[in-house]
């Protein structure tokens, strides 16, 4: 199986479908809105986010360069606290290494903290099949677990979900009828979870830093979830992407400073967890056991492309939140585990640019992801590239399909038109003169032809009435 194993789905039927789901638009703009603000506020209460944001980035950067180097001595200070590593080059290896592992410790009841990673490599399903219960215990992973459903975005996995949704689900698995409103569905989802922790055998998580100094995974929850996950059950099973790690433990608070505020506004997350190796002698909570599972799945080919500063991300989602496109569309629309911007680019790299051919086009490279980034990726350029290499594939240079004769025609025109400033001139009176009838109030709100795609979902601005090289000709006389 590889990386994303997602339904190479029809992503222009599914947006046209998110498009005219309004519960979801409306659930998109309130919760993208609240987190771009609080993105924006947290970035602003830093003395020097900008500065803080290239250390992060530097830090990033030298981990790639040296990341054998970094990933060997992670493995060493895991060893030297009792725990295990364990290296999966695939998705494949992955399942089988964690299903071997919870076979021979005996488990049968699996709790989960939220991970991106897991959901990369489709677990729940393979530990199911091996007679593994798996209950998710972030509360919108346990939600959307119950609906069947897949995550959304990369924090807040249920945010196509309305409370009456959500309390229609969890009424449903309770089979008793609960109120929508908020408290009584998190006192109702934190009795069922309890229950799930006190019986679990197994615990899994991700990792949102591994530091190979100390040995010691770090996870950020808002939750509380992940505590319980990694202390209750025997056994604790980590795993992480080989980009996971950094060098050193004063490396962490820089990263610390900026994922909650990218995420959602917050000084620090709620829960800041460092787990140094398994229960030492004498200690009351932890596992016996603690696993760490490292996982390639196609990362270390990225590493020797153009497109490595992917791997710098830190899944924050604060790009999904400012990006124009993904604010109306939601996660689903995607089609791979990861969405927005950021699974623009990791859903084609890992899985396939050919049969994701619509995913580099699905922004319309304003900068606002890498304006948001705590880590300033270039994601735009990234996009670019993308579109380049499908070029290079012969998948034509839009949404992967070959443009039609009347495209190319239109292109060759439009070629024949810019290079001629005299023509140029003339093209634009002309649009100016063909477009007044549309006109309102400097608005066309309703094109013919091809341009009514565009009309159908927003406004085109009518062109002005000079011409800017007018308008600056004018100011001189
Ligand atoms: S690309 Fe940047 S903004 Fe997007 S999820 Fe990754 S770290 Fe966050």
């Amino acid at each position: 199986m590889n990386y994303a194993q997602h339904e190479h789905h029809d992503f222009l039927g599914a947006s046209n479908q998110a498009l005219a789901d309004p519960p979801l638009q409306a659930a998109l703009t309130r919760l993208t809105d609240t987190l771009m603000a609080g993105n924006r506020k947290g970035y602003a209460a830093l003395a020097d986010s900008s500065a803080l944001r290239d250390h992060a980035k530097r830090i990033k950067e030298h981990t790639l360069a040296h990341l054998d180097r970094y990933l060997e001595q992670l493995e060493a200070s895991v060893q030297k606290l009792g725990g295990r590593v364990h290296w999966a080059a695939t998705a494949d290896d992955a399942r089988r290494i964690i299903v071997t592992i919870a076979q021979q410790a005996g488990c049968q009841n699996a709790v989960k903290s939220k991970s991106m990673t897991s959901e990369e490599i489709h677990l729940n399903g393979a530990l199911e099949k091996a007679g593994v219960r798996v209950t998710e215990t972030d509360f919108g992973e346990f939600i959307i677990q119950l609906a069947g459903e897949r995550p959304s975005h990369l924090v807040a996995p249920a945010v196509h979900h309305t409370r009456e949704s959500v309390a229609r689900v969890l009424s449903q698995h309770l089979g008793q009828p609960l109120p929508d409103d908020p408290k009584s569905l998190a006192l109702a989802g934190r009795r069922v979870l309890r229950e799930e922790f006190r019986r679990a055998d197994l615990g899994i998580s991700g990792v949102n830093f591994a530091v190979a100094e100390t040995g010691s995974i770090v996870l950020i929850t808002n939750e509380g979830n992940g505590r319980l996950t990694t202390t209750c059950p025997r056994v604790h099973v980590a795993l992480m992407g080989i980009e996971k790690v950094i060098p050193r433990m004063r490396d962490l608070p820089v990263f610390l400073k900026l994922l909650a505020r990218g995420a959602t506004g917050q000084t620090l997350s709620v829960y800041t967890t460092m787990i140094t190796g398994p229960k030492r002698p004498g200690e009351q909570d932890g596992p016996d056991e603690f696993h760490l599972v490292i996982l390639d799945n196609g990362r270390s080919r990225v590493l020797a492309t153009p497109f490595r500063e992917s791997l710098q991300c830190i899944r924050c989602g604060a790009c999904l939140n400012a990006c124009p496109v993904y604010r109306r569309i939601g996660g689903h629309a995607y089609g791979g585990v990861y969405s927005g911007p950021i699974g623009s680019i990791l859903t084609p790299l890992y899985d396939s640019v050919t049969l994701n051919p619509h995913l580099p086009h699905a922004s319309s490279l304003c900068g606002a992801c890498q304006a948001a980034c705590p880590v300033k990726i270039n994601i735009p350029h990234m996009l670019i590239g993308l579109r380049a290499l499908q070029h290079q594939h012969g998948q034509g240079g839009h949404g992967g399909r070959h443009r039609g004769r009347w495209e190319s025609w239109a292109y060759r025109l439009w070629s024949v038109v810019l290079r001629r400033p005299w023509l140029y001139r003339l093209a634009l009176r002309g649009a100016r003169l063909a477009l007044r009838r549309w006109d309102q109030d400097g608005w066309l709100t309703r094109l013919p032809g091809p341009g009514a795609s565009w009309t159908a979902l927003r406004d085109f601005p009518a062109p002005a009435a000079l011409s800017f090289r007018q308008r600056w000709k004018k100011d001189l006389e």
